[in-house]
């Protein structure tokens, strides 16, 4: 799966499971469209308390599978020190100028972890830099029409939510194919934050956006631009 493929989508993210955690649901729903879909994993998650990185690697594929990604892609960027600097700006360029994604999903900006905070950066780089003509990166000059930014849990700037109830299930599990991580409740229990098991905290958000718009399950995104609506007439969720 490391070939690279023409895209419709592609999600950037610190760690193999984050975009599974954080966005499963739209990617799975837009492969189920017919969307060619795929993710960039920028470590491999090699300072994780439990398993290696051969684990991560094969678990990630996995997750692949289970959403139905026509790509994966990993940098092998320095686990909990990725550095923002134009090198690894570039490099994250290079995968957008081979796989020319309309759409590019990135972390929010306001993150706990600080590898999270540099993809975001380093993400939104990379698709500025990705255009530039004169630029040192092999392929021809091309920037995304359109970026995302989706959350763990920080941000409650929600541009709009996705309808994730007919995936939710698969989005658990893809989690759940990274068993090194969360195939034991304890282990579980203690990767994600002290005493919350992530499958409880996915579904407890998940439900939670879900009831803000009038649906089982929900994930939230960001925009930094206005969303332009033709007719507010038949704008979805009542507004009493
Ligand atoms: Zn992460």
């Amino acid at each position: 799966m490391a070939e690279t493929t023409r895209l419709d989508i592609l999600a950037v993210a610190a760690h193999p499971d984050d975009i599974e955690i954080t966005c499963g649901g739209l990617m799975i729903k837009m492969a189920r469209l017919g969307r060619s879909v795929g993710a960039l994993d920028l470590t491999r998650g090699e300072m994780g308390s439990f398993g290696d990185e051969n684990d991560r690697d094969s678990e990630a594929s996995a997750a692949a599978r289970i959403m139905g990604l026509a790509y994966r892609g990993n940098l092998a960027m320095s686990d909990s020190a990725i550095e923002i600097n134009q090198d690894n700006k570039l490099k994250i360029a290079g995968v957008i100028r081979a796989t020319r994604p309309e759409l590019v999903i990135l972390p929010h900006w306001e993150q706990r972890h600080p590898d999270h905070a540099a993809c975001h950066r380093l993400g939104y780089d990379a698709c500025f830099l990705a255009g530039l003509k004169k630029i040192e990166i092999e392929g021809e000059p091309y920037r995304p029409r359109k970026i995302i930014y989706s959350s763990y849990f920080r941000n409650k700037d929600y541009s709009f939510l996705v309808d994730i109830s007919a995936e939710f299930d698969r989005k658990c599990e893809a989690v759940a194919a990274y068993r090194s991580q969360f195939d034991n409740p304890q282990n579980a229990r203690r990767i994600f934050q002290p005493g919350v098991d992530i499958f409880d905290f996915m579904r407890a958000r998940a439900r939670q956006l879900g009831l803000l718009v009038g649906v089982e399950y929900a994930e939230a995104f960001t925009v930094k631009e206005h969303i332009l609506v033709d007719d507010p007439q038949v704008m979805p969720v009542s507004s009493m």
